[in-house]
C-alpha cells in the first residue's frame, strides 16, 4: 500500500462545509486540525487490514463533541466523505459505506445521550422538531448508503435489496469492463469518473441498473428465457461499443457479461457471486459473455478447494510419483523411467491434469517439484544399488526453469541422495525452453544431466529449436503416434527422427499404445518410446517387480 494520501485539501473543504451550514464554535484553525485528525483517523481505518468500521463510531461521537452536530452539517458529512473517500484509500471502496453507516450511529447516539437531560426540558415541538430532524438525517444517510457516489446508480446493498423483493424468473446481467485497472491508471482518476458515468448514461434504460465493485454494471429484467437474457447483453455491449469521447480522445471499451437467468428466490446473496463466477469464465475462455451454470462452479469450488489443500498435502506426504518404464526399441530392453506425478488423497489418486495447473497458479510448484524431483532421485539410487542403472526422467513446469535457484537446487539435490547427474533427464517443454533461452537450460546441461524436450512436434518451431538448444533428446508427443500409420504422417516421422539424429538429439515417442506403432516407430529409427503398449505408469514397487528385483534386496 502507497503513502497516507494528502488530506489537508479534503480538511479545508470539510471545513467550508461546515461554515456554510453555521456557526463553528471557538478557534478555527483548531477546527480545521481537528477535522484533519478525524479524516486521518477514518483513512488509517479504511485501510487497514483487517478493515474494522468500529473508528467510524468514535469520529460520530467527536463530532458531536466539537459541537458540528447539526444534522445538515452531519448530512454534508457523509456525502461529501462518500464521494472522496473511495479515491484516496486505494482499497475496497465498499469499505467507505460501512464506515460511514457506522459514523451516524455514533453521531446520532452521541447528540441523543447530549440532549437526553435537555430533552426532559424540552416541550412537545422541540420534541418533535428533533424526531424530525433524525428522521430526515436517516433518509439522506440510507439514500448515500445504497447509491453509488461516482454515477448515482443504486450500489450493491441496493442491488440485493431489489433482488431479494423478486419473484418469478430474473435475469441478471453483469457487465464488466474490461482491463479497468490499466485504463484508470492511464486516464486518471477524473477521467475514470467521467467514463463510468458516460457508460451509466448509455445503459440507462427501462430496466433496473446498479453499479456495483469499481468496474461493473448489473441490470436485473423480468425474464423469459435465458436467450432474452443474452440479447440484451448483446445489446448492452452495442450500445457501449462507439468510442466515449474523453480528454480529446475517443476511448474504446471492451465489455463481458456473466449471465445468470434463475428463479427469484429469498437468497440474494448467490446473484452477483454466481454472475462474477460466470464473468470469469467468459474472460478465461476469451469470450464475450458466458451463462453461469451450477456444474462448473462445482469444477471451479472444488478446484479452489484442492488448491488450497495443497500445502498441507505436501506436508503430509500425499504426492508420489508413478513410474512409467521406457524402452529401447532396438532390443526391448528398459532403459528409463518417466515419474509422473499423482496425488494420493482419501478420495482417490488424482494425476497431474487435476493438480499441476493448480500448484502452478499457488507457487506451490516449486516446493512441489522439488520434492519429487528428491523423490525420483532417491528411487533411482535405489534401482542402481539393485544394479539397474535406469535413466530417471522428471517432468520440469516452466514455473521451476524460470526459478533462479534451480541448478543449485538440482545439484544439492543428486548430491545428498546419491545420483550421478547422468542418470538424471529433465523434460521440459519447447515454449519453456524457449522462454528461458539458452543459458538456463546451459547451465542445467553444465550439471550433467540430460534435458528432453517433451511433446516436441506440438509447439511451433521446433526443428529450429533443436538446433540451437543443448538437448539429448526429444519426445515425439503421442498425438503424432496416434496417426504414425498414416502415410504423411509416416514421412513427417521419417524426417524427424533423421534430422534429430543429424543434430546429434536421440527421439523418443510417446504414446505408444500398439505392436504395429512400436514396429513402425522401430523401422523409422526411433530410438526409445514408452506408452500404455509397453506399460502403464505405476508405483515404484511395481517397476522394481518387473525389473526381477527380489523386494528384499
Ligand atoms: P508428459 O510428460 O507428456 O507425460 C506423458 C503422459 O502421457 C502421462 O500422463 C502418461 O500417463 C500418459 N501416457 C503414457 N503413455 C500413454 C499412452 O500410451 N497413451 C496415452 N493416451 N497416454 C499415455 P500423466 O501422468 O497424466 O501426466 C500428464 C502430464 O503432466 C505430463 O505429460 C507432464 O507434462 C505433466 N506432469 C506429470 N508429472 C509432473 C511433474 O512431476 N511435474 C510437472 N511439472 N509436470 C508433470
Ligand atoms: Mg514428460
Ligand atoms: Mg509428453
Amino acid at each position: 500500500m502507497g503513502h497516507p494520501p494528502d488530506l489537508t485539501a479534503l480538511a479545508d473543504e470539510w471545513l467550508r462545509g461546515v461554515i456554510r451550514f453555521g456557526f463553528v464554535p471557538g478557534v478555527r484553525a483548531r477546527a480545521r486540525a481537528s477535522l484533519q485528525d478525524l479524516l486521518e483517523e477514518v483513512v488509517a481505518a479504511l485501510r487497514a487490514e483487517p478493515f474494522d468500521p468500529v473508528v467510524g463510531r468514535r469520529v460520530g461521537a467527536e463530532l458531536v463533541d466539537l459541537r458540528m452536530s447539526s444534522p445538515p452539517v452531519l448530512g454534508m458529512t457523509v456525502r461529501l466523505l462518500a464521494e472522496r473517500l473511495p479515491a484516496l484509500i486505494e482499497t475496497e471502496p465498499a469499505r467507505v459505506p460501512a464506515l460511514l453507516e457506522t459514523l451516524v450511529t455514533g453521531f446520532v447516539t452521541a447528540q441523543r445521550d447530549a440532549v437526553v437531560g435537555a430533552a426532559e426540558q424540552m416541550n412537545r415541538s422541540e420534541k418533535i422538531h428533533w424526531r424530525r430532524v433524525q428522521n430526515d438525517l436517516q433518509r439522506q444517510l440510507q439514500d448515500a448508503l445504497l447509491h453509488d457516489p461516482a454515477t448515482g446508480l443504486p450500489n450493491e446493498q441496493h442491488l440485493r435489496r431489489h433482488l431479494a423483493g423478486l419473484t418469478g424468473r430474473v435475469g441478471f446481467c453483469l457487465l464488466g469492463i474490461d482491463r479497468y485497472a490499466e485504463l484508470a491508471d492511464t486516464l486518471g482518476h477524473d477521467n475514470v469518473a467521467k467514463l463510468l458515468i458516460a457508460v451509466a448514461h448509455r445503459l440507462d434504460g427501462d430496466h433496473y441498473l446498479a453499479h456495483v465493485g469499481f468496474n461493473e454494471f448489473a441490470l436485473v429484467v423480468e425474464s423469459t428465457g435465458i436467450d432474452d437474457v443474452v440479447k440484451l447483453a448483446d445489446r448492452c455491449r452495442r450500445v457501449l461499443g462507439p468510442a466515449f469521447p474523453l480528454d480529446g480522445h475517443a476511448l474504446h471499451i471492451d465489455i463481458t457479461a456473466g449471465i445468470v437467468e434463475e428463479r427469484a428466490d429469498a437468497n440474494a446473496d448467490h446473484w452477483l457471486r454466481d454472475a462474477r463466477l460466470a464473468l470469469g469464465w467468459a474472460r478465461h475462455d476469451h469470450r464475450d459473455h458466458a451463462v453461469f451454470e451450477p456444474g462448473r462452479a462445482e469444477v471451479d469450488r472444488r478446484r479452489h478447494r484442492l488448491a488450497a489443500s495443497l500445502p498441507a498435502a505436501l506436508a503430509n506426504g500425499e504426492f508420489l510419483a508413478h513410474y512409467q518404464p521406457l524402452y529401447r526399441l532396438a532390443d526391448r530392453a528398459i532403459i528409463g523411467v518417466e515419474a509422473l506425478a499423482r496425488w494420493q488423497r482419501p478420495d482417490g489418486l488424482l494425476g497431474p491434469p487435476e493438480f499441476i495447473t493448480l500448484a502452478e497458479h499457488t507457487g506451490m510448484i516449486r516446493p512441489l517439484g522439488r520434492y519429487l524431483l528428491e523423490q525420483a532421485c532417491r528411487q533411482g539410487v535405489r534401482w542402481r544399488q539393485a544394479g539397474h542403472d535406469l535413466l530417471i526422467s522428471v517432468n520440469l513446469s516452466p514455473l521451476q526453469l524460470g526459478e533462479p535457484t534451480l541448478v543449485a537446487d538440482i545439484a544439492d539435490i543428486l548430491h545428498r541422495v546419491g545420483l550421478p547427474a547422468a542418470a538424471l533427464q529433465l523434460e521440459i517443454t519447447e515454449s519453456a525452453a524457449l522462454d528461458q533461452g539458452y543459458e538456463a537450460l546451459q547451465k542445467l546441461a553444465d550439471l550433467g544431466v540430460r534435458l528432453a524436450l517433451d511433446d516436441f512436434g506440438t509447439g511451433y518451431s521446433s526443428l529450429a529449436v533443436l538446433s540451437w538448444l543443448p538437448v539429448a533428446s526429444a519426445k515425439l508427443a503421442a498425438e503424432f503416434i496416434t496417426d504414425a500409420g498414416a502415410p504423411a504422417v509416416t514421412e513427417v516421422l521419417r524426417h524427424t527422427i533423421g534430422l534429430c539424429h543429424a543434430l546429434d538429439v536421440r527421439v523418443t515417442a510417446e504414446g505408444i499404445e500398439t505392436a504395429d506403432q512400436e514396429r513402425l516407430l522401430r523401422d523409422l529409427g526411433c530410438d526409445s518410446g514408452q506408452g500404455f503398449h509397453f506399460g502403464r505408469p505405476v508405483p515404484a514397487a511395481a517397476i522394481t517387480q518387473r525389473l526381477g528385483i527380489d523386494r528384499d534386496w
